[in-house]
């Protein structure tokens, strides 16, 4: 496989959908084009990998492994995701103790589960995996405590369960790798019950450090962060999308990831 296989789709505002935007070129890499919306102020990447091929065709997060490894020295796609992929794996503890903080009990949907580490007991996990071995892994421990783990892209993936079957729903750093955040964020709103709550994790585009840091920044990963909210960006498309906003981190300015609870009301 070559990077030539990995397709392009070039797209409009994430947030409010217009095409208006300027070119940040500061905060552009090789071939990926950051750009700052015109009309909502939303800072996103215009030109996007379009995964959903991939997965389709390729047993992508083993060939892209061992594409990363041949192509080391070179700033890839492959490489980038293949990054993407193993921070996602760290399991942190005190994150395990936040999250049945949060959820307290019932079902709760990880999306983008990994290896199926991040839910405690007594929460029933259920999964959503865009890697085959991710799924093959955790889909039995989840079914050990009466869950499960579908296979394949979220917003796909998430039509598969019915209307307000979840108590909760857990995307940590995910939001800022779905080239439809909209979408996603309305998708999971169907499958929360009334009450239900979305526990979000995602870099804060909005703090201080990156006026610091600039390019260095570490929320910038190319091509695989395409969406840089703040947090009045989130505040407003959770809003439009129809959930209350409630900003979990009180130093937000200061933080370079922001942790939001979304609840369906
Ligand atoms: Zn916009």
């Amino acid at each position: 496989m070559t990077a030539e296989a990995l397709a392009e789709i070039e797209r409009d505002c994430p947030a409010c959908g217009s095409a208006g935007h300027r070119p940040v070129p500061e905060y552009s890499q090789g071939p990926w084009r950051m750009a700052a919306c015109t009309s909502c102020g939303f800072t996103y990447l215009k030109n996007v990998p379009d995964y959903s091929r991939l997965v389709s065709e390729f047993a992508w997060e083993k060939t892209w492994a061992e594409e990363a490894k041949r192509r080391k020295s070179e700033r890839s796609a492959f490489r980038a995701v293949d990054a993407a992929t193993s921070f996602r794996w760290k399991f942190r503890r005190d994150a395990g103790a936040r999250y049945l903080k949060v959820f307290g009990a019932g079902r709760v949907l990880d999306i983008g589960c990994g290896r199926g580490d991040s839910l405690p007991a007594p929460l029933i996990p259920y999964g959503i995996e865009l890697s085959a071995g991710l799924q093959a892994e955790s889909d039995p421990k989840f079914r050990e405590r009466g869950g499960y783990v579908l296979l394949g892209p979220a917003i796909e993936k998430l039509g598969d369960f019915e209307e307000g079957f979840f108590d909760g729903v857990l995307m940590s750093s995910i939001l800022e790798h779905d080239m439809n955040p909209r979408g996603l964020l309305t998708a999971v709103r169907r499958v929360l019950k009334d009450g239900g709550k979305l526990y979000l994790k995602l870099p804060n585009f909005g703090v201080s450090n990156r006026h610091v840091r600039g390019p260095k920044w570490c929320g910038f990963r190319y091509p695989d962060h395409v969406n840089y909210f703040t947090v009045p960006d989130l505040e407003r498309m959770a809003k439009d999308c129809g959930y209350a906003f409630t900003q979990l981190n009180r130093f937000a300015p200061f933080s370079d990831n922001m942790h939001v609870l979304l609840t369906k009301p």
